[in-house]
């Protein structure tokens, strides 16, 4: 250890942040989010990091790439399924 003892002195506040939360629920391929058993449940779809396919490593700038693509799919389902409901 060495002595600090020499001004000018600086400080800096440094305080732990999370920069992602991939995981979660899982999702398939159509966006749907599963439940336990691995069947989709009604209705329920995800993008982003909510279901993220990067759960279990995550790839540097894998995150926005992945918002776009399940949210296009997700969307596209969802407006599909509700088309047929109607
Ligand atoms: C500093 C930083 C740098 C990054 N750099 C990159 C990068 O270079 N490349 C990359 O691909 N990814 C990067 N990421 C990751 C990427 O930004 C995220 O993975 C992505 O934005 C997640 O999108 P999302 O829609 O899943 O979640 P979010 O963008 O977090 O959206 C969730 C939304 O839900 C809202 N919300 C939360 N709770 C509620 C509630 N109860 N009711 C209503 N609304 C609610 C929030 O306000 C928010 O608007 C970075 C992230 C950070 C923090």
């Amino acid at each position: 250890m060495t002595k600090v003892a020499t001004a000018p002195y600086y400080a800096m506040l440094c305080t732990p942040t999370l920069l992602n939360t991939d995981g979660g629920p899982v999702r398939d391929a159509q966006a749907r989010i599963l439940d336990p058993y691995g069947d989709p449940i009604p209705n329920l779809y995800s993008a982003g990091e909510f279901g993220s396919i990067w759960g279990a490593m995550y790839q540097g700038t894998g995150n926005i790439g992945e918002c776009c693509v399940f949210g296009r799919i997700a969307a596209r389902n969802a407006m599909a399924a509700a088309d047929s409901a109607a």
